[in-house]
């Protein structure tokens, strides 16, 4: 479904990661798929699962069960939804739901960046947030026990340490000067990108480019609870993680 772009109120400022009530319009309906001019809702992608919740509009409240897309954000809720373009509806999504992947995800960002600089350029090639359990995957490491160790002191003291994420807006060329082609992942995003939304930990713990939702700082993200090692072949491992409550 393509047609006008939905904007992603999420995306605009750190405290509009915490917000779950917003009103917007109806932009477009296609069967179970509804389209509004703006959201809260995070789609599905990068690694991240969507928000649930509720909408609420002329026709009553409906569940929204899934969300997906980046340009044209679909909320699909059920096919007898009778919502029509220009509505009006109330968005509320599950909080502990999207906290949950705010503190996972920000918790893999931690996790990365600690892995690059305590194994000599370790780089994340696929993560998979969930709000019980999340994973990703490293390359090239070892991580044996004692790097567990160091990877868990890490994570702990800079939680401990509550270091304030920061968010600005970057242009590829002086990303790349900063950081390094490889490590910014900037080969994951298209070259006719050249402005991009940065969330950097400190001032160097883990700068990347990312359009996901984060906590305001790593006070929230609690310690690391248990981890496990998987080889994925060739010098990948996949490190699963949990979190402990703050
Ligand atoms: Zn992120």
């Amino acid at each position: 479904m393509g047609g006008p772009a939905t904007h992603r109120m999420y995306l605009d400022t750190f405290d509009d990661a915490y917000r779950t009530d917003f009103t917007a319009e109806v932009l477009a309906v296609d069967g179970q798929h509804v389209v509004l001019d703006r959201t809260l809702f995070y789609p599905t992608g990068g690694g991240q699962p969507c928000d649930l919740g509720t909408m609420d509009g002329p026709t009553g409240r409906l569940e929204v069960r899934d969300v997906a897309g980046r340009g044209a954000v679909q909320h699909t809720v059920d096919a007898d939804h009778a919502l029509s373009v220009g509505d009006e509806v109330q968005g509320t999504i599950d909080w502990e739901r999207r906290h949950a992947h705010m503190r996972m995800h920000t918790a893999q960002h931690l996790l990365s960046g600690l892995a690059y600089s305590l194994f000599e350029g370790a780089r994340t090639v696929g993560n998979q947030i969930g709000a019980e359990r999340s994973r990703l995957d490293l390359r090239p490491v070892t991580l044996n026990e004692g790097e567990l160790d160091l990877l868990r002191e890490g994570f702990d003291a800079a939680v401990a340490a509550d270091i304030p994420l920061r968010m600005e807006v970057m242009q590829r060329q002086a990303l790349i000067d900063e950081v390094g082609l490889e490590r910014s992942n900037l080969d994951m995003i298209p070259a006719s990108v050249d402005e991009m939304r940065i969330i950097r930990i400190g001032d160097e713990v883990d700068v990347c480019p990312c359009a996901g939702t984060h906590v305001r700082s790593l006070g929230e993200l609690g310690r690391l609870g248990e981890v496990s090692v998987k080889s994925k072949g060739a010098g990948t491992k996949r490190l699963s993680y949990g979190l402990l409550r703050p």
